[in-house]
C-alpha cells in the first residue's frame, strides 16, 4: 500500500530528474542564505551555477556534525526564526547536542514521510497507534505523531517511561500499532509477559528504530508481542524518523529519495561508492528542506543499498540495517568490533537460557584492552547448577571469539540486574574514553 504511488513508484529516470531539479534550486538557496555553505563553496571554487544536476553532487563540499556544533544554535538555518515553527535537538548520544529548525513546509514534508511509512506497513485510519518514543526535543515522538495524525490514525501520545502503565494503556485503548525504540519495545514485551497479559494486547505491528538492532532482536520482539516488527531509520539532522522505512517485504528500508539524496562514500578516501551491496558511509543531501538544509551530510552511519525495484513496487532504493556509526565502532586490541556483532551472537543463543539484556564493557588493564560482556540469564538457567552456567559461558566465549577474532570475557548475571532502557539503550560502556 502506498501513500503517494506517483512518487514512491516513480521510474528511476524521472526520479533522478526530479532530484536534479530540486538539487539545483536547493544549492542556490543555501548559497544565498547560509554563510557556512557560501564560504565553503567559495573556498572550493564552486558556484551554484556549476551544479546542474545530481551528476554534479560530488563536487560539493561535505558537511559534518561539527558544523552543527560550530554554528550552534541557529547559524546553519536558512530562514529567519520568524519562519521557524519548531525546534528539535539530537539526543546527544555522541557529544554536545545539535539543534535543527523546521518551517511549516518542513513539518508537512516530515509528516508526509511518516504517513508514507505507516501506510507501507498497512496502517489506516482504523488503527490506533501508541507512540512510546520520547516526546520532546528528541524527534522520535513527534515524528511518529505527525505522520500518524496526517494519515488519520488514532494517536495515543504516550511518550516513554512508566512501563506498566504503558501496557495497561495499550490494553485499555486497544492499540494496534506500537512505535518505540527496539530496546524499549523489548522491555515492554518483557513487562507484558511478567504481568501475564500478552494475550490481552491488540497489537499487530510495531515500528521501531532510532538505534541499531539486529535481525535476532527483531525475531524476539515479534515472537514475544505476536506482531510484525518494522525497521525505520532517521536522524535529527535530516528530519528524524521518516528518512527511510521498511515496507511489507522487510527487505531493506526505502529511502524517501524525492526528499533526500543518499550517497554511499568510502569514509577513508571520501570517494562515492557506486553499486549495490557495498558497505560505506551514508551521506545525505536534503533537497527540499527550508529551515535547516544539509548538503552532503556525513552521518557516520555505515550501510549499503539495493537499487532494484522492490517486490512492493517501490523504486526508492532500499537501505540495509545501518551497521552502527563508524564512530561507534570499537577498536579493541587493534581489531574493529561492532556492538551489533556481539548482539547477534548473544541473541542467537537465547534458547540456551540467556535473555536479550546485555551490556558490553571495554576497559584497559596493563596497557591491554579488555572486553567484558555481561548478559542476563533467564530464570530457568539461573535456577540451574553452576556447572551448566559455566558451560554456557564457555560456549559464548568460543562463539564470540570466532565472530570477533578476539577474546571476550562473558559473565552471566542474575535476571533483572541490567538496567532497562526506555529510549535508546546504552549497551556499551567504554571506560577507556572516561579516563
Ligand atoms: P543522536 O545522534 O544523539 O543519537 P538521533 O536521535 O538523531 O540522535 O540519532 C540518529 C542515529 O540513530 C542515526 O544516525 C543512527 O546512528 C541511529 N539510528 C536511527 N535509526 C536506526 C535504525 N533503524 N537502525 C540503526 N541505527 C539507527
Ligand atoms: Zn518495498
Amino acid at each position: 500500500m502506498y501513500l503517494q504511488k506517483d512518487f514512491e513508484c516513480m521510474p528511476r529516470t524521472n526520479l533522478k530528474k526530479l532530484q536534479s531539479e530540486k538539487l539545483v534550486k536547493e544549492i542556490k538557496y543555501v548559497y544565498d542564505n547560509v554563510e557556512c555553505y557560501r564560504k565553503r563553496m567559495d573556498e572550493a571554487g564552486i558556484k551554484p551555477e556549476d551544479i546542474k544536476g545530481i551528476e554534479d553532487l560530488h563536487k560539493l563540499p561535505f558537511s559534518y556534525k561539527s558544523d552543527l556544533r560550530d554554528y550552534y544554535p541557529y547559524g546553519l538555518f536558512a530562514r529567519p526564526l520568524s519562519d521557524i515553527v519548531e525546534l528539535h535537538a539530537s539526543s546527544g548520544t555522541t557529544g554536545k547536542r545539535i539543534v535543527v529548525g523546521y518551517t511549516k513546509n518542513d513539518l508537512d514534508m516530515w509528516a508526509e514521510c511518516g504517513a508514507r511509512m505507516l501506510t507501507s506497513i498497512g496502517a489506516t485510519n482504523e488503527d490506533i497507534i501508541q507512540v512510546s518514543y520520547g516526546y520532546g526535543l528528541f524527534t522520535g515522538g513527534f515524528g511518529l505523531h505527525y505522520g500518524a495524525e496526517k494519515l488519520g490514525l488514532t494517536v495515543i501520545p504516550m511518550s516513554s517511561g512508566n512501563t506498566e502503565r504503558q501496557i495497561e494503556t495499550m490494553i485499555d485503548f486497544k492499540a494496534t500499532i506500537l512505535a518505540a525504540t527496539p530496546s524499549y519495545a523489548l522491555y515492554l514485551a518483557e513487562t507484558a509477559e511478567k504481568m501475564g497479559v500478552v494475550d490481552k494486547l491488540s497489537l499487530k505491528a510495531g515500528i521501531f528504530g532510532a538505534e541499531p538492532w539486529t535481525e535476532e532482536m527483531r525475531h524476539q520482539i515479534e515472537e514475544k508481542l505476536h506482531i510484525k516488527a518494522y525497521d525505520i531509520y532517521g536522524l535529527t539532522e535530516i528530519v528524524g524518523p521518516g528518512v527511510a522505512f521498511e515496507c511489507d517485504c522487510q527487505a531493506g528500508m526505502h529511502v524517501n529519495e524525492d526528499h533526500f539524496i543518499l550517497e554511499i562514500i568510502d569514509p577513508d578516501t571520501l570517494e562515492p561508492i557506486e553499486g549495490d551491496d557495498k558497505l560505506g558511509e551514508l551521506v545525505f543531501t536534503t533537497i527540499d528542506r527550508e529551515g535547516a538544509p544539509l548538503i552532503r551530510y556525513r552521518t557516520r552511519d555505515l550501510g549499503f543499498i539495493k537499487s532494484s525495484t522492490c517486490k512492493c513496487g517501490r523504486t526508492f532504493v532500499r537501505l540495509s540495517k545501518p551497521r552502527g556509526r563508524s564512530d561507534d565502532m570499537l577498536i579493541i586490541r587493534g581489531v574493529n568490533v561492532f556492538p551489533s556483532q556481539i548482539e547477534e551472537v548473544l541473541l542467537q543463543n537465547c534458547d540456551r537460557g540467556i535473555t536479550a539484556n546485555y551490556q558490553i564493557v571495554v576497559d584497559r588493564e596493563n596497557n591491554t584492552d579488555t572486553l567484558d560482556v555481561f548478559v542476563e540469564m533467564a530464570p530457568d538457567l539461573f535456577a540451574d547448577d553452576m556447572a551448566s552456567i559455566e558451560k554456557l559461558q564457555k560456549v559464548l566465549v568460543d562463539k564470540l571469539r570466532s565472530v570477533l577474532g578476539i577474546g571476550a570475557k562473558v559473565t552471566l548475571v542474575n535476571p533483572n540486574s541490567i538496567q532497562r532502557s526506555e529510549g535508546k539503550a546504552k549497551r556499551v560502556i567504554d571506560k577507556r574514553k572516561l579516563v
